[in-house]
């Protein structure tokens, strides 16, 4: 290695000739070496590593025949450094939240972790990119006690971790019971049947228990792979929009208990609202985004999922009919579809559900212009750094 006009030889093999003249030897080898910046007396910066082989050729007065192979490499040994801007965070058990940060250097990864999940962070929202902005969730289940912390790697794969300041507010989700009869099921069914297998269609209660605990599955993993292509821009602003006229008719987390001739067969969390308004209304875009899916998943029914940007995502579901497509890109309150019975409903309604990455959260944060204002807008703001165009 040749670093700051130095030398450094770290490793030398030699191979003893074999064969019948002495001209075998390997023609692969693998070599880890250890490289000690500190114990090699380096300073970190560029330098450049070289790899020389040489045969037992005769030629050269007995030297034999010489190739070099060069790499330029940076020595990196300090990890990189984080500056949080947002150091005020009001956070609530299913609820939603951003961090502000400057980095030191680029990190091919950095972000906030909510207990095991990580929520990546995104430069671009400033023309500083080393500043990055990330949006994270407070999962509803989320044990007590889990840590928070804003983290980033380099590409020397030095890491730094600091505590993501906030204040967590607890609370409780509301409990339902849901009576399942033979007639609900025979109504839902004619729509999912065929997602059924054999094997768990032996009765109705066998078939209403896969779609609700298999399906449901199935289909989240669906949801989290169409929130895989992330908009690296924030498209949004300003409160998301509420389907007009509608009242609610289930909440976000309701624990729901599903009772089927009396006996308590299954439980799921809702993990979106409810929203009822006349049957076939039309379901206007919460906010600007792109449209990253559109068509059946499963309980959900049609579904629309918008992506509008950094990791924010809204979701409509048990439309009627779907009158957008897969990258349009929509204005707030332009109407993607119209409400409907698809999927695992009852009625006609739009459950609507907001996406933090791969994390549920409470839509009503969302449709609140307070909440966006302090929890969002302000801590955007409140960096000194001009915004990138949109
Ligand atoms: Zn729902």
């Amino acid at each position: 290695m040749s670093k700051d006009g130095k030398e450094l030889l770290l490793g030398a093999v030699d191979f003893p000739a074999s064969g019948f003249l002495g001209t075998q030897g390997p023609r692969r080898e693998t070599f880890r070496i250890a490289i000690e910046p500190a114990a090699l007396g380096v300073a970190d910066g560029p330098g450049k590593l070289t790899l020389s082989v040489r045969d037992r050729s005769w030629r050269n007065w007995g030297h034999g025949n010489l190739t070099q192979v060069e790499k330029e490499v940076v020595v990196d040994t300090r990890p990189p450094v984080i500056e949080m801007f947002t150091q005020q965070n009001y956070l609530t058990l299913g609820g939603a939240g951003i961090a502000v940060y400057r980095l030191s250097e680029a990190c091919p990864v950095s972000g906030v972790r909510v207990g095991a999940t990580f929520y990546p962070g995104f430069s671009g929202y400033y023309t500083d990119r080393a500043v990055h902005i990330a949006f994270l969730a407070i999962a509803h289940d989320l044990p007590a006690g889990a840590p928070i912390t804003l983290e980033a790697t380099d590409a020397a794969g030095n890491a730094s971790r600091v505590r993501f300041p906030h204040l967590l507010r607890r609370k409780a989700f509301k409990k339902d019971r849901l009576a399942i009869s033979d007639g609900f099921i025979k109504q839902i069914l004619p729509g999912l049947q065929h997602l059924v297998p054999a094997s768990a269609s032996g009765s109705l209660k066998e078939s209403f228990l896969y779609i609700n605990r298999d399906q449901r599955r199935i289909d989240y993993d669906a949801i989290i792979a169409a929130a895989q292509a992330i908009q690296p821009a924030m498209l949004w602003q300003g409160p998301f929009t509420r389907l007009p006229n509608a009242a609610p008719r289930a909440g976000f987390a309701d624990r729901r208990s599903y009772v089927y001739e009396g006996v308590e067969i299954d439980q799921q969390d809702h993990m979106g609202v409810d929203l009822a308004s006349l049957a076939n209304s039309p379901v206007p875009a919460a906010n600007a985004g792109v449209v990253a899916a559109a068509g059946f998943i499963g309980i959900y029914g049609q579904t629309v999922i918008l992506d509008h940007g950094f990791g924010l995502f809204s979701m409509y579901s048990h439309l009627s009919q779907i009158t957008a497509k897969p990258g349009d890109r929509l204005n707030k309150d332009e109407v993607l579809g119209y409400t409907g019975t698809t999927g695992l409903a009852g009625g006609d309604h739009l459950h609507f559900s907001i996406l933090v990455h791969t994390t549920f959260v409470d839509p009503v944060e969302w449709w609140d212009p307070h909440w966006i204002r302090d929890n969002i807008t302000l801590k955007l703001n409140a960096v000194a750094a001009p915004r990138a165009g949109r």
